[in-house]
């Protein structure tokens, strides 16, 4: 936004306007801080938990994961009721997700009140707090504290969906799309888990994001087939594009960051 104010009217400024530098500077800086918080305002804010110390909070061991040996959740983290409502103060959205990082539910004998002090603290501030997790028993537990739940589910569901019957918040799952998986994977989650979920998203992985153009090309074909074949089912099905969290906003403990920088800091993009 700021490149195009700059290319196309820096040079015509004088012509057009017959404004002088300093205050097309000034204009300049205006049009620039307010594009930047336009798009700011309107991503995902998302809070990064890990109650593991030492360590990462969470029990399962997706072969997927971009969290268990990430530098940025090597210790515990929770935030602060100032920076919350820092982080929290542009945002024009209404739902807060709870995300790892570890699991948010994870250890929850011993964090639940914690959990439970952020999802008062973030509904004082007027927003609905969310969870995003793969403890579906402990969830059953927990619910209170969370207007939405989203499970993340792959093939290692157990009986998740019985658990999830037993939940009352609004449900969502949601599926890290993995193109080595048939088309017919899919299909069998969609039948397990459609009669007790409001939803269902299909994530793409971060790491399908830098692949190379041919596999790239066929995985979203692929992605294309499986979508018009969950439609055609009149699911209730959205894709995630990955942009979509690199592009969201993370507090974890005090620290603000934005997706790239935690899912993309060594990547030429
Ligand atoms: S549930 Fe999430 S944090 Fe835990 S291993 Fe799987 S991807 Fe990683």
């Amino acid at each position: 936004m700021a490149g195009i104010y700059k290319d196309i009217l820096d040079e015509d400024r004088q012509a057009l306007f017959n404004i002088s530098s300093d205050k097309w500077r000034h204009l300049n800086d205006y049009f620039t801080s307010f594009a930047d918080g336009m798009s700011r305002r309107n991503m995902n804010h998302s809070l990064i938990l890990n109650f593991k110390k030492d360590g990462h909070g969470c029990s399962k061991a997706c072969e997927y994961c971009n969290w268990r040996n990430s530098s940025f959740t090597k210790e515990l983290c929770h935030p602060s009721y100032t920076s919350l409502a820092n982080f929290l103060k542009d945002f024009w959205g209404y739902r807060v997700t709870f995300s790892g990082g570890g699991d948010p539910l994870y250890d929850y004998e011993n964090f639940k009140l914690t959990l439970k002090n952020l999802s008062d603290e973030v509904k004082t501030l007027g927003f609905l707090p969310c969870l995003i997790t793969r403890e579906y028993e402990t969830a059953v537990d927990a619910q209170g504290l969370f207007h939405q739940i989203s499970f993340s589910v792959d093939s290692k569901n157990g009986d998740a969906r019985y658990a999830m019957e037993e939940i009352y918040a609004r449900k969502i799952v949601t599926i890290v799309y993995d193109p080595a998986r048939p088309l017919t994977f899919y299909k069998d989650l969609y039948d397990y888990f459609a009669p007790s979920v409001s939803h269902m998203i299909i994530r793409q992985d971060m790491n399908e994001l830098w692949m190379c153009s041919d596999p790239a090309l066929q995985i979203k074909l692929k992605r294309n087939i499986l979508l018009a074949m969950f439609r055609a089912m009149n699911a209730r099905v959205q894709f995630l594009p990955g942009e979509a969290c690199l592009d969201a906003y993370y507090l974890m403990g005090k620290e603000e960051r934005l997706g790239r920088d935690l899912f993309a800091p060594d990547r030429v993009r």
